[in-house]
């Protein structure tokens, strides 16, 4: 019996491109469009019918801040995303984390416009599930779909699968979790609630105090410590971000199960706690939960570089920088209560260095978004969605770059990159 490698590479070619990227979500959808912008033939695989990934699917909002004392740190691609939502649905709302929310269902009809305007080909509803590879170079890519199993070849492939799916099934070295035990920080599936009478809505700590009491009680089973939600865009609707599961990781369909059920009554006994007890929400009702299950933390891919937490926290630059971050470290605690929150100081941000793109020992591979090459503190500051964004979009010039250099990666000129990155509007320095 042969291995899925040696199925995939004994199979013929059901489609190829220059460029292959796996995930179409912000870091995958900013990948592809900047790719095929910058003159390569590309193909987006997205498992989902749609386009967003956990911005769109994973009911995930809003966009966490972006701007430190006034200065952008995420543009690019990601601004004119910005820009194009607010033309179809008004300014957004700032909320009081200098957070911005948006509207997940105009962002399906944005991401997939700028997709095809942009002339990437789009293949939804396929799942990559095996990866074949020849002396350090990924030949094929193995996916599954209603059309059953078939193979898609490219010369340049980049993993925005979020988990870092393709490098793993390549051979690629990672981490996963923390240090200690390899706990990942929690899952949570989001939720809506709609028909909520906003002005009657208590404070913060009001709700959080009725929250303890309920607790209190033994009606509440989430280990979470209080209540996480944000208004959005839509009057009378409220998101929830408050579920809260320990223990899972994103790699496992056992642990994503148990993980989904679990969340589910979650959202049951949120649900309930909120209509008896909190004013404003006797009226309301669940409109949504997500599709897809929130998986803050999975594979971090090793790559040229490992990005620390210190080099975040100390705000240092690098001659590779490709794109920056300012958001704190913000690791939930991966086996119960509470938030680690680290500020970097008012005004500053970090450089994120195109060497944590590149997985050790392939030539013609990049990862880009949440699972780039960091630790598990730098990973809890980079994965929010702009900088996701800013990492997609570097990694797609950079594959259309490598295509002059038959798909090496490292013979990309960096300094060229970060000049083409900056004509796009990135911001590469710190401002
Ligand atoms: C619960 C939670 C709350 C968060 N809150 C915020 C917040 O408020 N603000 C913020 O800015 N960020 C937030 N984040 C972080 C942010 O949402 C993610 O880190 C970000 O979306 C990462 O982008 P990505 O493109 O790397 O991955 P994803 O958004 O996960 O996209 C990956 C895409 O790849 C697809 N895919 C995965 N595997 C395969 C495969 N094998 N084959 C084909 N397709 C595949 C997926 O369907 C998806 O479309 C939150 C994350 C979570 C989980």
């Amino acid at each position: 019996m042969s291995s899925l490698p040696e199925l995939i590479s004994s199979l013929p070619l059901a489609d190829e491109a220059e460029v292959v990227v796996a995930g179409g979500g912000p870091a995958g959808l900013c990948a592809a469009v900047s790719a095929a912008q910058e003159g390569a033939e590309v193909l987006l695989l997205e498992r989902f019918g749609c386009l967003g990934g956990l911005a769109t699917m994973g009911l995930i909002n809003p966009w966490m801040p972006f701007f430190t004392r006034g200065k952008t740190i995420n543009a690019g691609l990601f601004a004119e995303i910005n820009a194009r939502l607010h033309a179809e649905t008004g300014e957004a709302r700032v909320g009081e984390g200098a957070d911005y929310a948006f509207d997940e269902e105009m962002l399906k009809q944005v991401a997939q416009e700028m997709a095809l305007e942009a002339g990437v080909r789009l293949r939804l509803n396929s799942l990559l599930t095996g990866v074949a590879t020849q002396g350090g170079q990924v030949t094929r890519l193995g996916v599954a779909s209603k059309s059953g199993l078939q193979v898609i070849g490219g010369q340049l492939f980049v993993d925005a699968t979020g988990d870092g799916d393709l490098c793993a099934w390549a051979g690629a070295e990672f981490e996963q979790g923390r240090p200690e035990d390899g706990l990942c920080q929690p899952m949570t599936l989001c939720f809506r609630m709609a028909g909520v009478d906003e002005e009657r809505m208590p404070t913060r700590p009001e709700i959080n105090a009725l929250y303890d009491q309920a607790r209190e009680r033994g009606e509440i089973e989430n280990p979470r410590e209080n209540v996480l939600w944000f208004r959005t865009v839509h009057p009378g609707v409220v998101h929830f971000n408050t579920t809260r599961i320990v223990g899972k990781q994103g790699t496992s369909a056992e642990d994503l199960t148990a993980a989904e059920v679990q969340a589910r009554q979650q959202v049951k006994e949120t649900v309930a706690f909120l209509r008896e007890y909190v004013a404003g929400f006797d009226q309301s009702f669940v409109i949504q939960t997500a599709t897809m299950l929130g998986v803050r933390e999975s594979r971090r891919v090793l790559g040229d570089y490992l990005l620390t937490v210190e080099d975040v926290l100390e705000a240092r630059d690098f001659e590779d920088g490709i794109a920056r971050g300012c958001y704190t470290v913000d690791i939930h605690s991966p086996t119960g209560a509470g938030t680690d929150i680290r500020h970097l100081r008012p005004g500053e941000s970090y450089a994120l260095p195109y060497r944590c793109l590149t997985p050790r020992g392939f030539e013609n591979l990049l990862v880009t978004g949440r699972p780039i090459s960091a630790d598990h503190g730098a990973h809890s500051s980079l994965r929010i969605m702009p900088i996701a964004m800013n990492l997609g979009e570097a990694a797609g010039v950079a594959a259309a770059r490598a295509l002059k250099h038959s798909g090496r990666t490292r013979a990309v000129d960096v300094e060229q990159l970060r000049e083409t990155l900056r004509g796009r509007g990135a911001v590469i320095e710190a401002p």
